[in-house]
Order: C-alpha cells, then sequence, then structure tokens
C-alpha cells in the first residue's frame, strides 16, 4: 500500500473529480466519498480513465459519523481534501437551513472523526465569497472577511471554526483555500462541470448557450466602473486549481502550520471579454441580452496570486483561451452532462 493516501469528500464533483485525476496521476492513493447530491456515479470510472489507475470510492454523506469513521479505519489516511458542499448563492438564501446543516454542520461532523481518529492534516475548500465586497483589488488574504448570503457565512464559519480548532491543538495542519472562479474542464473532454438545474455562473451557461440548449446569455448589468460595464472575475482552470490542492498537500507533509491562500490567476476578464473568447473556442455565436445588475453582484474582484507562489511555488498556467477551450470540448462532446 502506498503510503501517502488521501480522503476527498465531494469526489464526484465539479472541482473534486479533477483533483482526484491530478492527486492520482502524482502517487496518492485516493480514497473518495460522496453523496451524489450534486453528482452523478458515472463520473468515477471516467477519473479512472483519465488517470489509468484505480480510486476506492464510498457512496456516504459526511454527517455520517459511524460509517465514515470506519472507512478511515480501514483506510489508512494521511490527509483529507474537504470539497463537500452545497454550493448555490440562490438556493441558500432559499433554504439557509440546508446550507447550515450541510456546509458547517457536515464540516463538524467530518473534523469530530478526523480528531478521533488522530489525522489531522486538511485542506478545505473556501471562497473568494469571503471577501465580501472587496474594498480594492488586487484582494489579497489579509483583506477584511464578510459575508452578504449563508452560503458565503457558511464558508466564513468553517474557516473560523478552523481557526479556533489550530489554536486548540497546533499538531493540525490546514491549507484554507480561497477559489477565485473556477471554469474549463480537463482537456480529455471526460469530465467537466455538470449544473443540474439552470446554471448559475457565467461559464456553464454560456457553454449551454454555444451547444443549444438556451436561446441567449443575460448580461447582468453593463454600467459598471470597469473595461466595458461588465462584471470583472478572476476565472481560473479547474485543473490549475486541482494543482493547487496537490501543492497544498505536499506542503502540509513537509511543515507544521496552517495557512490560507488564494488561488487565483490573478487577473480580471469581463464578462464581454468572457463571452468573445468563448465564441472564439467554439466558433459558435453567443446571442446576448441586457440586464439589470444581479441582486449582490459586486463590479470587480480578482485575487493577489502572490502568496500561493511563495508558499506553495504553485501559479496558475492557462489563460482564458485554454479554459474556453476546454470547457467547450467538455461541453460539445457531452451537451447534456454525464
Ligand atoms: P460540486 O457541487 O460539483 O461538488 C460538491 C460535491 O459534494 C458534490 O459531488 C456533492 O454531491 C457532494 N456533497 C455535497 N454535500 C455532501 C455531503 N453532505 N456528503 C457527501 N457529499 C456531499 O461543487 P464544486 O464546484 O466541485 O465545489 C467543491 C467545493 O468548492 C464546495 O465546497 C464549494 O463550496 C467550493 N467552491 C466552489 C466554487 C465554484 O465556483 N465551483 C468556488 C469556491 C468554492
Ligand atoms: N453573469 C452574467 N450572466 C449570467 C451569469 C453571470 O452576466 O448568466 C455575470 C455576473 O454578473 C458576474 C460574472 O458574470 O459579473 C460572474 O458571475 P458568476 O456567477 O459566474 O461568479 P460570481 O459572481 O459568483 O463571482
Amino acid at each position: 500500500m502506498s503510503e501517502r493516501s488521501v480522503l476527498v469528500t465531494g469526489a464526484s464533483g465539479y472541482i473534486g473529480s479533477h483533483t482526484c485525476v491530478c492527486l492520482l496521476q502524482n502517487g496518492w492513493r485516493v480514497i473518495g466519498i460522496d453523496n451524489f447530491s450534486n453528482s452523478s456515479p458515472k463520473v468515477i470510472p471516467r477519473i479512472e480513465q483519465i488517470a489509468q489507475l484505480p480510486m476506492s470510492f464510498h457512496r456516504l454523506d459526511i454527517r455520517d459519523t459511524s460509517a465514515l469513521s470506519e472507512i478511515l479505519r480501514q483506510e489508512h489516511i494521511t490527509a483529507v481534501v474537504h470539497f463537500a458542499g452545497l454550493k448555490s448563492v440562490s438556493e441558500s438564501v432559499a433554504k439557509p437551513l440546508d446550507y447550515f446543516d450541510n456546509n458547517v454542520c457536515g464540516s463538524v461532523a467530518l473534523l469530530r472523526v478526523l480528531q478521533q481518529e488522530g489525522i489531522r492534516k486538511l485542506v478545505f475548500s473556501s471562497s473568494a465569497t469571503v471577501y465580501g465586497e472587496p474594498t480594492s483589488v488586487p484582494v489579497t488574504e489579509e483583506a477584511s472577511t464578510s459575508a452578504t448570503n449563508p452560503y458565503g457565512r457558511s464558508k466564513l464559519m468553517v474557516e473560523q471554526m478552523l481557526s479556533d480548532l489550530i489554536n486548540s491543538d497546533a499538531t493540525w495542519r490546514i491549507a484554507t483555500l480561497r477559489y477565485f472562479n473556477p471554469v474549463g474542464a480537463h482537456e480529455s473532454g471526460l469530465i467537466g462541470e455538470d449544473p443540474r438545474d439552470v446554471p448559475n455562473n457565467l461559464m456553464p451557461f454560456i457553454a449551454q448557450v454555444a451547444v443549444g440548449r438556451r436561446p441567449q446569455l443575460q448580461v447582468f448589468g453593463d454600467d459598471y466602473p470597469t473595461v466595458d460595464g461588465s462584471g470583472v472575475r478572476d476565472y481560473i482552470h479547474v485543473v490549475d486549481l486541482a494543482r493547487g490542492h496537490l501543492a497544498a498537500l505536499d506542503r502540509l507533509l513537509n511543515h507544521a502550520g496552517s495557512f490560507t491562500v488564494n488561488l487565483g490567476t490573478g487577473r480580471g476578464v469581463s464578462v464581454l471579454q468572457a463571452v468573445a473568447a468563448f465564441e472564439q473556442a467554439s466558433g459558435r455565436t453567443i446571442p446576448l441580452q441586457r440586464a439589470a445588475r444581479r441582486s449582490g453582484d459586486i463590479a470587480t474582484c480578482y485575487a493577489s496570486a502572490t502568496r500561493a507562489t511563495e508558499l506553495l511555488g504553485w501559479q496558475a498556467e492557462y489563460g482564458l483561451d485554454k479554459m474556453c477551450a476546454d470547457h467547450w470540448r467538455w461541453q460539445h462532446n457531452n451537451p447534456d452532462g454525464y
């Protein structure tokens, strides 16, 4: 048995699946768990097909502590990457208790079992949403945090809980990764983002317009103080993001202590620039409709990515053209998802 075994919660989800591929390809034995509340069992064989390596998988809810303990005892886990959670801002406003139960209580349940089993290395999926409305860009990890909706609050609560846990027991080594806007797909076209309902996020929406599933894209806001009036974000290729988890795990294995880092490219891209790049990559026209600003949206958000480079030796490698080309290949090959 390999010495390095990692438990991945939310393994069949969008970011989890790409990270499992990356971990397998880099010598980790991977034990995935997921309850399939927002993903498909078809993902697991595709991960194995890309990596040409097997992984273990258990269908499980992270709140099922007895089943979780059992798996940890069987599998000799070195570290955990914790993706499992709900992620829709609008759904969190409608169903806040579901979000606190799944994201916060789920993380408490997981951490209790890890503590009990003596596993002290964890990578946590946080989000740039914890910066609320940034007062300046690029956003550094020192920027103040706040939440404007239950989803963001659930991420912030888990961050605060992890900080208290580290203060209570210095043997914990926890990497908190604040993702900016993950997009794209594995270049095989076998795995990618597969929203169950109408996509909330820009890139999957554009992709569904390009493939003919939706007639047009609504552009939310044309009077932001940006290059062309549309909102600006830091889109990051999901494979670059997956590599960031590998780098974080390597750091946790080799250094005591905990850290928080942004995972972004450091570059801002407007909605209209993203549309133009996707049209170029797909050869399809994306019909646009101007719409009012989306409630709660901010004008501009992009990362300061220097800490990740200094601490982890990681930086994003792929640009917007590759993000769009890979996202399009996935959508084109799988027009209805998995
Ligand atoms: P996703 O929905 O594709 O993946 C999450 C996975 O977790 C799904 O497969 C779902 O079935 C599983 N899951 C949910 N609750 C569970 C539970 N209680 N027990 C077991 N499995 C459970 O989402 P993603 O985009 O891959 O996001 C992964 C993580 O990254 C989430 O925590 C999300 O909040 C965070 N994040 C995502 C983004 C983004 O834009 N995609 C940005 C910042 C942070
Ligand atoms: N956006 C848009 N139309 C859509 C979805 C998103 O114009 O159908 C815009 C949104 O207003 C924002 C940007 O695209 O300026 C990114 O939105 P997304 O929801 O993907 O990310 P977030 O706002 O959560 O960073």
